[in-house]
């Protein structure tokens, strides 16, 4: 029953191909019957997001949004708005740090990659949180997508570590600052999917080889386990869960390093 969720709208900000983690959460979404709008940095994705969301039942929306400019955040939510007036929550499945200072020591980085990695993965929750605030007038759920590299270091994670450290941390925040409204904020923290923005990390097979060794349930994380996740912190099931990370990543997280 409160998995029926064909009365909500939901933003899926993310989805660059079929193996986008925001994807999978758009399948699991829809099948609990929720409609969806879409957004989309370049006209590129913007062609690969309205073929994709074809496939989804229902009728779906789908805007640019490059989370880099403050003028197209607010010209998005301005279109959601005139298209269907309420949303019910959005999922933020957004990062992006240079290839090159996605391997060797951190400590390299630059000050240009470093704000680039915090602007693109972790400011831009905020500033969705906040222009999706008003839109949000019957309360619901915020959910973004983070990493264990930002709790422990995690080799070759580097800048993008700190920028998922800094978005668990507005999780928080926003959380408490949401919450009078009936919002709820959490993340999902995802063992590692093979997906564009994970091609950018050196070693990435290595880790997944890992992963199906040592996980508690040997085995890598999913797009699908993902989505039922988020479908789960999207309905009211979740209700009484907010400022939390959930791992999703077949316990690895509990792991020590021996
Ligand atoms: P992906 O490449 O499919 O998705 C990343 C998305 O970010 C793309 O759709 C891209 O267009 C978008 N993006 C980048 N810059 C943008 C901008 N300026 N404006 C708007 N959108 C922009 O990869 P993914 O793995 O599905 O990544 C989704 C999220 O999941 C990211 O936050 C990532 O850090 C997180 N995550 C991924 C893994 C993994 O192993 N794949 C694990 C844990 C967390």
């Amino acid at each position: 029953r409160q998995l029926n969720l064909s009365d909500r709208t939901y933003v899926v900000m993310g989805v660059a191909n079929k193996r986008s983690i925001a994807w999978g959460i758009a399948q699991a979404l829809a099948g609990a019957g929720a409609n969806l709008i879409f957004t989309y940095a370049g006209e590129r994705l913007g062609e690969n997001v309205r073929t994709l969301s074809e496939t989804l039942p229902g009728a779906h929306h789908v805007f640019p949004c490059d989370i880099t400019n403050d003028e197209q955040i607010e010209q998005a939510f301005a279109h959601m708005k005139e298209a269907v007036g309420t949303i019910h929550g959005l999922v933020h499945c957004i990062a992006f740090a240079n290839k090159e200072e996605l391997e060797g020591e951190y400590l390299n980085v630059t000050r240009e990659g470093y704000l680039l990695a915090q602007n693109v993965s972790a400011y831009s929750f905020t500033a969705v949180a906040k222009a999706a605030r008003p839109l949000m007038t019957e309360g619901g759920s915020m959910t973004t997508l983070t990493y264990l590299g930002g709790e422990r270091v995690v080799r070759n994670y580097n800048v993008m570590g700190v920028a998922k450290a800094a978005l668990d941390a507005s999780v928080k925040y926003l959380a408490n600052d949401l919450g009078k409204d009936g919002i709820r904020v959490n993340a999902i923290s995802a063992g590692p999917i093979r997906t564009l923005a994970a091609k950018g990390i050196s070693g990435f097979n290595d880790v997944l080889k890992e992963i199906e060794e040592k996980a508690p349930l040997r085995k890598t994380t999913t797009q699908e386990e993902v989505g039922d996740t988020a479908l789960f912190l999207a309905s009211d099931l979740a209700r009484g869960i907010t400022g939390e990370v959930i791992h999703v990543d077949g316990g690895y997280n509990i792991l020590s390093l021996s």
